[in-house]
């Protein structure tokens, strides 16, 4: 049976973010794959009609994109993934995962089963519109409440 060469991993830095990242670590061992990490930072609404309240748009993106490399690489270095390319983007995260995941030649996606919206869903939002527009396999981790 063919193997994985590349898992891109997706990363939320909920509760279950480790526990999926683990799941990840293990394939891409067990398959001797690539491993690949990203998290979107979706885009946060600016009502513009109240500036004194919110700090300008372009300078609270950037910050938010610094501080999730940093964490990704945190996570990464937790886990003792060594040299795995570390993917922070912003944009609407089903289709940036997709976007990624088609421009790098992955053939594994993995992201857990909910996230931060919890299990009212019987797939969250993330993992169900990733895997309706996948090129490749999903594996979606089962995270319990
Ligand atoms: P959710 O749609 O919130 O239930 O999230 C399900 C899974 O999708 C999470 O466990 C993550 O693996 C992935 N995910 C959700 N949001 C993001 C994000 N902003 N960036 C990367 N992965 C995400």
């Amino acid at each position: 049976m063919p193997g994985y060469s590349h898992i891109l991993l997706a990363v939320d830095f909920s509760a279950s973010a480790e526990a999926v990242a683990g799941k990840a670590l293990q394939l891409s061992q067990a398959f001797a794959a690539k491993l690949s990490l990203i998290h979107v930072v979706e885009f946060v609404p600016v009502d513009l009609s109240n500036e004194l309240v919110l700090p300008q748009a372009p300078e609270m993106d950037q910050e938010l994109l610094q501080l999730a490399e940093q964490r990704l690489k945190e996570l990464a270095t937790r886990l003792g993934i060594k040299e795995c390319p570390c993917t922070v983007v912003q944009g609407n995260t089903r289709r940036e995962i997709l976007r990624v995941a088609e421009e790098n030649g992955v053939d594994l996606i993995v992201l857990g089963s909910h996230g931060r919206q919890g299990i009212q869903l019987l797939l969250g939002s993330t993992a169900n519109a990733v895997l309706h527009g996948a090129p490749c396999d999903v594996l979606a981790v089962r995270v319990k409440d």
